[in-house]
């Protein structure tokens, strides 16, 4: 069986063989749509950060200088509101009153904040404290300078950085075009989410959660429902999946009877690149290609159809999207139990994660296995139990991925 390291490179290179320029095109998009999507531009900043020296305290705008000896009473000559500032300039024995986000006037070069001083009368004011020079403010240019790049293509976009986008004047942005995937969900047993299951069914989560990693992917799910365990219904549903960018099918990948996906994808001429990762859970993991499509056959089970997905269909997503970084991100903690290994596959285990004393610490979550969803929401993280004998014991390292 292959490790899911080699997995992963069989995935990615398979990529790497088919990209094409032309492939996933940069487009733009609206700001407020470009969270978690893949930027395809390098944005520079279109001034100075802060475009000038500004108050980061609601107060008074002083010569530091004079405030050696406190308290000092110096008088008032005018107020610098944000989005106005004063058009004074402060001398020796002045002050200006100044807010938060406000130009600091000429000639000050410490914000002291209203909290330590005492209004004398409208024209003066006690000043209580001492101030350091360039205290209470934020001098022009000190976060980025006109020019300089402030996000680089590649870059997934997160919250900081939607709000850095806002703040360099992009309304719109470049993203890459989302891959187009189709999700199909197997078996016999499955009734759509609004549906009430008969003894022995249970409702399709499958469909719901692929669509879901999909999206938080950057890529454009599309379901194309359940097929039943039935070559004819597989063969309709494939056939539409075969014109997507990747085409996901859940379940059906197993050694069972009526597991037919791998029948099908092979009617289909699919080269299947592998069929079987040494992964608990996600054991049944199917990837090959056929022309420009890749064609993923992930477990039922509904945890190692998310974990197989998060190993091996994301990384692909991101590379498609010219992602900077396409691989899971891998983090350590210390464990604080014993963690069983398996002889045989490498374990991916529910597990709840703590960051504590500069460190995070890590032990199992209760799980049943991997159809648990319960035990799998309320876990935080997915410790990576090494394929060995044995057990990893309280104190050692570990790696995990984090989930949110
Ligand atoms: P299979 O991989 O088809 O053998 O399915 C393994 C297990 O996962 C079975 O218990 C299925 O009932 C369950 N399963 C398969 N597909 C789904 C789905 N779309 N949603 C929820 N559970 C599923
Ligand atoms: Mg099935």
């Amino acid at each position: 069986m292959l490790p899911i390291e080699r997995g992963l490179e069989i995935v990615m290179s398979a990529a790497r063989a088919k990209d094409r320029p032309d492939k996933m095109p940069a487009k733009s998009v609206a700001l407020a749509d470009s969270l978690h999507r893949i930027l395809r531009e390098d944005v520079l900043a279109d001034a100075d950060s802060p475009p000038f020296d500004k108050a980061v305290r609601d107060g008074f705008a002083v010569c530091f200088e004079d405030l050696t000896r406190i308290p000092a009473v110096l008088s008032i000559i005018g107020e610098s509101r944000a989005g106005a500032g004063a058009d004074v300039s402060v001398q020796r024995g002045q002050c200006c009153e100044i807010m938060t986000g406000a130009p600091l006037p000429a000639g000050a070069n410490a914000v002291v904040m209203v909290e330590n001083t005492e209004r004398i009368s409208p024209g003066s004011v006690r000043i209580l404290r001492t101030a350091r020079e360039n205290e209470g403010l934020l001098r022009r240019g000190t976060e980025a300078r006109e020019g300089d790049t402030i996000l680089r293509s590649g870059r997934r976009i997160g919250l900081a950085d939607l709000g850095l986008l806002a703040g360099a004047g992009k309304s719109t942005v470049m993203i890459s075009t989302e891959p187009r995937i189709a999700v199909i969900a197997t078996g016999d047993e499955l009734v759509e989410v609004d549906e009430n299951p008969k003894p022995g069914q249970i409702r399709n989560s499958n469909s719901y959660t692929i669509c879901a990693q999909v999206k938080d992917a950057g890529a454009e799910p599309s379901a194309l429902g359940i097929a039943r365990d039935d070559l004819d219904d597989l063969r309709e549903k494939i056939r539409r999946g075969l014109e997507y960018d990747i085409l996901i099918v859940s379940g059906g990948v197993s050694m069972g009877k009526y597991d037919l996906v791998e029948n099908v994808f092979a009617e289909f001429g699919v080269e299947v690149l592998f069929d079987k990762i040494a992964m608990k859970p996600g054991k049944p993991t199917v990837f090959g290609h056929r022309g420009s499509t890749y064609v993923f056959g992930l477990p039922g089970n509904p945890v190692s159809t998310m974990v197989a997905f998060h190993m091996f269909v994301r990384p692909l997503i991101l590379f498609l999207l010219k992602a900077e970084k396409t691989a899971p991100d891998i983090l350590e903690a210390k464990l604080e139990a014993p963690a069983k290994c398996d002889a045989e596959r490498a374990a991916l285990v529910p597990a709840l994660v703590r960051f504590d004393g500069g460190q995070y610490w890590i032990q199992p979550a209760p799980w049943k296995g991997s159809s648990d969803l319960v035990g799998l929401s309320r876990a935080n993280a997915l410790i990576m139990i090494p394929c060995r004998p044995g057990t990893l014991e309280p104190g050692e390292t570990a790696k995990f991925l984090l989930m949110e």
